[in-house]
């Protein structure tokens, strides 16, 4: 085999490189040869070669496993061919019909390299994996996670070995999962999912990466390993390739890999998040809870949503994009003659249902959702407080004094005493879009809070904080609540309780509509 390294036949080859100093007439992997050769005799003298040391090794060339692909120049243009070449006593090698393809190492080779095979293989894999994601009896929090953990996995292989453009990636394949996600979620079919389910988790997205990101961080792990290549063959390959990958490249340019992942990672969720976020329906609760809600306890709230079931789970998404078959929506989407509510004849939109129908029965629910939610943080309050401290609330808690002892007229939801000073917790379950008016509001109405001290707390500094809990039970509470007060800010335990209490109570007031 040394004869190959000779330049005579290193002349059979194939020469490539801007410079054309690179010339290659086999590859050999394991027992698999292959010959490139520059015309029909070279490949006829290389195949001789190898037929003679085959002989001498004592090794048998299987015909039927041997296949022989070739294009030439005509007219200027480069055009299949269907090759003669044989094997000495076993005759002609077949030749990969015009049009058709051929697999080397796992990689499909066809003549156009337009990936047409691949990325049939590549759709109707996908669609039979998610097929089966979606008859499976799981929950569809469940679903996504198999989605975003399993399903990427069974792909790194196509997406690491071809260079699939964006058009089929985007337009194609994650349209595809988009299909799925929305049927999972029960999303109808006009929202905008992709962009949601690709934000990460701390602007209230799904967090999973499409399939054209994911590819496009493979591909700069490619470029980077080319690049830093020990054989110099490899770089050379990679300065020869630079010019479909300058985008790419860029990233890579006085940085690790490392640093230009981290960067290509931001500026995906950037796009995502800036699409999602700025839709005008869709996008604006997310929006309003971004600014207000600590990423903390955004993570939180995923979690307590997760653990939830399904039908709760898909209410909590689908209201979190308005996206709820509400009266208004239906009207929209041309499935209902009004978008009036029934019960008190104002627009039925989704903030009108979870919280601010005027219905008695509606009003009702409210204060019982809000209750609900008070008890959980008074009871956790009580077993926190410090020895000369005392908690004051508007409900009757074991261990909670009634708040109805410290101020004339006014009833706020908590209060922690201690010997100096009066500690006002008030809690406002409001709509996600209500999140700072409602504070502000609050602060507001107890501006002159001071001035009701009842006799006995008159030298008592009074102090007022808020705590509001959306209806789909996003948590923001103030922090000089816990300082003043001298307890320990919402575990995640209770911060969980609170958003999984919050969520549950509002899916039954919209089922009450
Ligand atoms: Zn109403």
């Amino acid at each position: 085999m040394r004869l190959l390294e000779s330049p005579d036949y290193q002349l059979l080859g194939y020469f490539w490189g801007k410079r054309q100093q690179h010339k290659c007439s086999w590859l050999q992997y394991a027992d698999d040869a292959l010959i490139i050769a520059n015309s029909l005799s070279a490949a006829q003298g290389l195949v001789r070669l190898f037929e003679a040391w085959c002989e001498w090794a004592k090794m048998d060339i299987r015909l039927d496993k041997c296949l022989c692909f070739g294009a030439t120049m005509r007219d200027g243009k480069f055009i299949q061919i269907s090759p003669n070449i044989n094997l000495k006593d076993k005759g002609m090698i077949p030749a990969v019909p015009l049009g058709g393809h051929f697999k080397y190492l796992g990689k499909i080779f066809d003549f156009p390299a337009l990936n047409s095979e691949p990325k049939k293989e590549f759709e109707s894999k996908l669609v039979k994996i998610l097929a089966k994601i979606s008859s499976l009896q799981v929950r569809s929090q469940t679903k996504l996670k198999i989605f975003s953990t399993y399903v990427p996995a069974q792909f790194n292989f196509e997406l690491k070995i071809y260079k699939l453009t964006d058009a089929f990636l985007s337009g194609v394949i994650d349209r595809l999962c988009t299909r799925y996600i929305r049927e999972w979620l029960e999303f109808p079919p006009s929202s905008c999912v992709t962009e949601w389910a690709s934000s990460p988790t701390e602007y209230c997205g799904l967090g999973i990466p499409t399939f054209a990101q994911r590819a496009a961080r493979m591909s700069l792990t490619r470029r980077h390993l080319l690049q830093v290549s020990k054989n110099s063959s490899i770089r050379d390959l990679w300065e020869d390739t630079k010019g479909p990958n300058v985008r790419v490249d860029s990233l890579l340019d006085n940085r690790d890999l490392n640093k230009a992942s981290a960067i290509l990672r931001e500026s995906q969720a950037k796009e995502s998040t800036d699409h999602f976020l700025g839709l005008q329906t869709q996008g604006i609760m997310a929006k309003t809870v971004v600014e207000a809600v600590l990423p903390r306890n955004i993570q939180l709230w995923k979690h307590a949503m997760d653990s939830l079931p399904q039908h709760i789970f898909n209410f909590a998404r689908k209201a979190m994009q308005s996206q709820l078959p509400t009266l208004h929506n239906l009207k929209l989407w041309n499935r209902s003659p009004t978008g009036f509510c029934p019960r008190c004849g104002w627009e039925q939109t989704n903030k009108h249902v979870l919280s601010n129908c005027s219905f008695p029965d509606a009003l009702a629910r409210y204060t019982d959702r809000h209750n609900r939610i008070l008890e959980l943080i008074a009871k956790w309050i009580v077993p926190q407080l410090k020895s000369n401290y005392a908690l004051y609330c508007d409900l009757s808690v074991p261990g909670a004094r009634p708040v109805c002892d410290l101020f004339n007229g006014f009833r706020p939801d908590l209060a922690i005493v201690s010997p100096t000073k009066i500690v006002i917790g008030e809690l406002t379950v409001c709509h996600e879009t209500n999140l700072i008016k409602s504070r502000d509001y609050k602060l507001q109405k107890y501006a002159n809070l001071d001035a009701a001290k009842s006799s006995e707390f008159s030298r008592h500094s009074v102090l007022v904080n808020t705590i509001e809990i959306s209806t789909l039970g996003f948590v923001v509470a103030e922090p000089n609540f816990f300082k003043h007060g001298e307890i320990p800010v919402f575990d995640s335990l209770l911060m969980k309780e609170l958003s999984r209490s919050a969520v549950t109570a509002s899916k039954s007031i919209y089922d009450n509509r």
